[in-house]
């Protein structure tokens, strides 16, 4: 009796951890693969990057809002600006902006889909998830695509740095810097005050003035305003709280030094003293 309740036991530990093992292989493949099968039917049918006919460059307009964000945001944030709608460097004319929120890079091998919580080996097979599963969520109440703004944010400089050295192109040029000044014109209205002018005239040196073949302008001249990551205000909080104990330490150390030398001096005087008598 109590052989065969412990067999069955047995078992059930057994095809519980079997099925466990199952479960675990199944849901770590999306781990493994980064796209089910649904996904590798979809790149077979499309043959391309584009899924879904969505025309604008998912890596792009990633790059443009990096550069936005960076070069721009931080000097717009300071002035207590406000970007209007119709700017296009708003974020609402990001198609990817909200799918590019739901990403969640849990490590280095690891990247989880905000919406359904699937695990991906790389940040590539979440955006290929994200155009087969949660194309529905891309944004096209604007129907701009942040991609295009590329050639007056200097995307290129950012996404591939080794192709800087190709030869200038006067026409695009032109055509970035016309680009480029109708962004500033349309997103900070010289007329809407001194914080909308003052910022206008920054973009036109941060981004405008590069676009040229005849002098050596570099883009984001004015560089950038990195905004204080949340390690480092962790760090800052940390150090200002372990200061005062490090000073408490390092006096009571202090004061356990100068108590031990009186005590050493008292010594000696009290043996010579007791020698002569
Ligand atoms: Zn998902």
């Amino acid at each position: 009796m109590g052989w065969t309740s412990m067999s069955i036991v047995a078992n059930a530990i057994f095809t519980a951890v079997a099925l466990q093992a199952i479960v675990r292989v199944s849901s770590t493949e999306p781990l493994k693969h980064g796209f089910d099968e649904d996904d590798g039917v979809r790149a077979l049918k499309q043959g391309d990057e584009h899924a879904h006919e969505v025309h604008c460059s998912r890596e792009r307009s990633r790059a443009a809002w990096k550069i936005i964000e960076e070069y721009l945001m931080p000097f717009v944030e300071r002035e207590k600006y406000e970007i209007s709608r119709s700017c296009r460097l708003h974020p609402d004319s990001d198609l990817f902006r909200d799918q590019e929120q739901h990403k969640i890079h849990v490590d280095f091998s690891e990247w989880r889909c905000g919406y359904c919580k699937k695990s991906f080996i790389s940040e590539k097979y979440l955006d290929q998830h994200f155009d087969s599963r949660h194309y529905n969520l891309l944004n096209f109440s604007q129907g701009k695509c942040l991609a295009d703004l590329c050639g007056a944010l200097h995307c290129d400089h950012v996404i591939n740095s080794k192709s800087l050295g190709s030869r200038c192109n006067p026409a695009a040029a032109a055509r970035n810097h016309h680009l480029c000044e109708n962004l500033a014109d349309s997103c900070f209205p010289i007329k809407q005050g001194p914080s909308a002018s003052r910022l206008h005239e920054l973009f036109l040196h941060q981004f405008c003035d590069a676009h040229s073949c005849s002098r050596e302008a570099k883009p984001f001249s004015r560089g950038r305003m990195k905004q204080p990551s949340v390690l480092y205000w962790a760090l800052s909080v940390l150090t200002l709280m372990l200061l005062p104990l490090f000073y408490i330490i390092v006096y009571l150390h202090q004061s356990e030094i100068r108590k031990d030398t009186q005590e050493l001096k008292r010594i000696p005087r009290l043996g010579k003293k007791i020698k002569p008598s």
